[in-house]
């Protein structure tokens, strides 16, 4: 890093927002290919424990390829066997993942933490690596309509000016890279929902699987995870919770035992207050662009998928893993516009789009609702479905998705050839900042 007065400076080739897993993985990619990457995160705590736990077996199989899945457990982990949804007491919906081929034949319940913790140690160690914790994106840099870089700041009063070839932004659900790209976020909504998580301690009370309660305007999702804890996310309409609440924590402890009465003492027991919830709004959006010229989105920041979707963390690893050749293509071009960038939305927006119709195919098909004779019919459907082969290809197009994605391991070693000469593409030179 250079210093200017109070201003740093750094060239790098990719910048990379946010240190989720995501922007993680890809950034390991990246440094093993030979490329320079800059890190910018700009939370200290390394992440708040409510956020994206479950992986599927893509995702678990990714981590696996890049040498990271083995010590994100050993940093604690649960094993799930399944996936089911119920209403009334009946099942409309079993995933018996026990079917799909070893070693990936479960479900990941993963602290978020574990894996970022694990992800950042492998990263730390290879060159090219510019980390840069607690300093948040604070402007874009724009030249001649391409993004070359950033400005980011720590505490207000420490600035860092980023060049890059190309930034990624991998920030999340709420992308303010987005938004200073002018990008619109395609935020459904018609979709927002309020959802409320908790984790009581619950030892010797292990679920082994992910269930979804449906009730009333309501859906409870409950598993078990690390270290003996429940995760208990409840999803209502945009301001159930706030109902709820101004009906008291003795309301909302009854109405849940009405859901789960097997869980009655733990609700009791732990949930004293309205404040022993973690308030997170949900809900779906599509983003309009995911290329720029310099600049691409990953993960929730290019598609949102509701938390009850338990996908959105493995298709933000594999939002990484096809951009990655896709970046080294660009960068040994010297050309990082957005025609080359699009290799990668055309691959992985179909994907996303897919979800959001299955989606809303559910919703015209009222799942939840029609009453008993509805839920009946479609209990016993899934009865039947659940025990054929159809079954079986039901529960592995969820887990591996219909187009599996494999990381590119022949590119991880050896230094990158292609890296233009002098490293940083533009360096001198104004650019404008989109702040
Ligand atoms: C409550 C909840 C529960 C969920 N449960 C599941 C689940 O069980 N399974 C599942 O697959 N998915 C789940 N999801 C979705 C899942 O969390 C996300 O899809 C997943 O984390 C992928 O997100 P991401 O990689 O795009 O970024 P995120 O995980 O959202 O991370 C973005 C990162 O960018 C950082 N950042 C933001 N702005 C800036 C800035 N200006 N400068 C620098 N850094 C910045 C943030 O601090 C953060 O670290 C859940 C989501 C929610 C909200």
């Amino acid at each position: 890093m250079a210093r200017l007065g109070h201003l740093t400076t750094l060239n790098t080739d990719v910048l990379v927002v946010g240190a989720s897993p995501a922007g993680l993985a890809l950034s390991l990619m990246l440094l093993r290919s030979g490329v320079r990457v800059a890190l910018v995160e700009h939370s200290t705590a390394v992440h708040d424990e409510s956020d994206g736990e479950i992986l599927q077996p893509a995702g678990q199989r990714i981590l696996d390829q890049l040498g990271v899945l083995d010590g994100s457990r050993l940093r604690g982990g649960r094993t799930l066997h399944g996936f089911q949804v119920l209403e009334r007491g009946r099942k409309l919906h079993d995933s018996d993942y026990r079917r799909l081929d070893a070693p990936y034949n479960r479900l990941l319940a993963l602290p978020q933490r574990h894996l970022r913790e694990e992800l950042l140690a492998s990263v730390a160690r290879l060159p090219g690596f510019e980390h840069l914790p607690g300093y948040a994106v604070t402007s874009l840099s724009v030249r001649d309509g391409r993004c070359t870089g950033a400005e980011a700041t720590r505490l207000g009063t420490l600035r860092t000016r980023i060049r890059a070839s190309v930034v990624v932004a991998a920030d999340g659900r709420l992308s303010r890279t987005r938004a200073r790209a002018g990008i619109d976020a395609g935020r459904d909504e018609a979709s927002v929902r309020d959802t409320v998580w908790f984790t009581p301690p619950a030892p010797g009370r292990p679920t082994r699987q992910v269930r979804v309660y449906r009730a009333g305007d309501g859906a409870l999702l409950i598993h078990d995870t690390f270290p003996d804890r429940l995760r208990i996310g409840w999803t209502l309409p945009r301001g159930g919770w706030n109902d709820r609440a101004s009906r008291g924590v003795a309301a909302v402890r009854r109405e849940l035992a009405g859901i789960v009465p097997e869980l009655a003492d733990v609700l009791e027991e732990h949930l004293v207050s309205v404040e022993d919830v973690v308030p997170r709004a949900g809900f779906t959006a599509l983003a309009s662009a995911w290329v720029r010229d310099g600049l691409a989105l990953i993960g929730d920041a290019a598609h949102t998928h509701g938390p009850l979707s338990v996908q959105g963390a493995t298709l933000a690893l594999e939002d990484a893993v096809v951009l990655h050749p896709v970046l080294l293509d660009a960068l040994a071009a010297g050309d990082v516009g957005r025609a080359r960038l699009a290799a990668y939305e055309q691959m992985r927006r179909p994907v996303a789009e897919a979800l959001a119709r299955s989606r809303s195919g559910r919703a015209r098909a009222g799942l939840g609702g029609g009453g008993q004779a509805a839920s009946l019919l479609r209990a016993v459907t899934a009865g039947v479905v659940n025990r054929t082969p159809y079954g079986g290809r039901a529960t592995r197009r969820i887990a591996y998705g219909s187009s599996p994605v494999h990381v590119r391991t022949e590119t991880l070693t050896g230094p990158f050839a292609g890296r233009p000469a002098g490293g940083s593409p533009r360096a001198g030179g104004v650019d404008r900042l989109a702040s």
